[in-house]
């Protein structure tokens, strides 16, 4: 089946979350705490469907194991990938993710979780946590001890086309006034240092996690900075960001045309910006920002006419 194949995504709750995702990409969310937006998802916590054709309201994780043609028979038992949209309304936890083999022996096989974020918008002053001052995890126990955590922190100033490559083990959290497009590993596991003390909305205060966040983080820090490379052509102008063992994320910025070959196993797509068609094997999809969908294998020539903004990535 040489067709793409767009996707309804699902939504996630967060104390921290807000009503954006419906202000810039009119989805319909279910509060105005609403945090996390599942665009292209296979994991159990959070399903995309199939929004049309063939395979019409099949789950990404029934059309990974029924079709596996589809995805060129990537090898792994499930889909690896996560897009998600994030509305940081407010400060998210200071938090870790563990690697592959630590998730796979404590956390019920689960993937680790490298992510990495693209801001799509943010505060013109808004700031994220990443990475740690502290040299050893005993000094990093002490500062927490005794809320340090101004000594503690490294935090970066932002903008929006910014792009940051997480690795597990580094200590991260987005800030208050921040959207990010999100490509991660296909896990929901995460390890909670520190929430500001807050209560959420039962009135208790979310679970920390402070023993197996310094069993898996990384000490001392190491910045993991990349380089995005540029190819401007007239028409079109491809940046790729990252090319790393989880995944490759790119962006796809159509003046008006950009004439591609789906040469990968497959592709995962979200337009956030802008509106044109997408043209694959003499069918014409119209396209705009906000919708999310996957380039199946050996799908070979495609066409994006009009004016928009993407990113795409594949493992
Ligand atoms: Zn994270």
């Amino acid at each position: 089946m040489k067709q793409p194949i767009f996707l309804t995504p699902t939504f996630q709750e967060r104390i921290w979350g807000g009503e954006n995702l419906r202000k810039l990409y009119h989805y319909e969310i279910p509060s105005e705490h609403t945090g996390e937006c599942w665009a292209i998802s296979a994991h159990p916590n959070g399903q995309s469907v199939v929004k049309s054709g063939r395979f019409e309201g099949k789950n990404l994780s029934q059309l990974w194991s029924e079709y596996p043609e589809l995805f060129g028979h990537y090898e792994s038992d499930h889909f690896p990938l996560l897009t998600k949209i994030l509305d940081a309304n407010d400060d998210l936890s200071i938090q870790v993710h563990p690697n592959d083999s630590y998730a796979r022996q404590f956390e019920n096989c689960e993937l680790g979780k490298t992510e990495c974020w693209y801001i799509i918008d943010c505060a013109e002053d808004a700031e994220i946590i990443i990475g740690h001052h502290a040299q050893t995890k005993e000094e990093f126990m002490h500062l927490i001890e005794n809320n340090q955590w101004d000594e503690l922190l490294q935090r970066e100033k932002i903008k929006p086309g910014d792009f940051f490559y997480v690795p597990s083990g580094t200590i991260h959290a987005l800030c208050k006034g921040i959207i990010v497009l999100e490509t991660q590993q296909s896990s929901d596991t995460t390890y909670r240092v520190y929430d500001y003390d807050r209560p959420s909305p039962s009135g208790d205060k979310r679970e920390l996690h402070l023993e197996k966040a310094v069993a898996v983080m990384t000490v001392p820090h190491v910045a993991k900075k990349v380089e995005p490379k540029v190819w401007e052509m007239d028409e079109a102008t491809i940046t790729t960001f990252v090319e790393d063992r989880y995944f490759t994320v790119y962006k796809w910025e159509v003046h008006s045309r950009l004439e591609l070959v789906q040469d990968q196993h497959f592709m995962i797509v979200s337009v956030l910006e802008g509106e044109g068609t997408l043209e694959v094997n003499r069918h014409v999809y119209p396209i705009d920002k906000g919708q999310h969908f996957i380039l199946p294998y050996r799908i070979e020539n495609f066409v994006l006419n009009g004016n928009m903004s993407l990113i795409v990535s594949h493992p």
